[in-house]
């Protein structure tokens, strides 16, 4: 995956509200790396961007850029991204 398509991926961590309640039923954290299910997401920052119900961060990505999000490639994110 290229780089481009990292950045994509960050952007669609904030004001994503609409988006994660549009598309998949799962949605993905590049911060703790879960995958779980949108309802699972109970709050949200002043401008719609989802809260991780497990690490409490607002890293999270719908299910847009694969078919089923998968922990590979929130691994991958987190490494773009965190450098870990
Ligand atoms: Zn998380």
């Amino acid at each position: 995956m290229s780089n481009r398509n990292f950045d994509v991926a960050y952007n669609l961590t904030t004001n994503n509200k609409f988006l994660l309640n549009s598309y998949g039923d799962y949605c993905g954290c590049f911060k703790c790396c879960s995958v779980y299910l949108v309802s699972e997401i109970k709050s949200y920052t002043n401008d719609d961007s989802a809260i991780c119900p497990y690490c409490g961060n607002d890293y999270v990505l719908p299910d847009i850029l694969e078919t089923r999000i998968s922990k590979n490639f929130l691994k991958k994110l987190s490494a773009f991204w965190f450098g870990v």
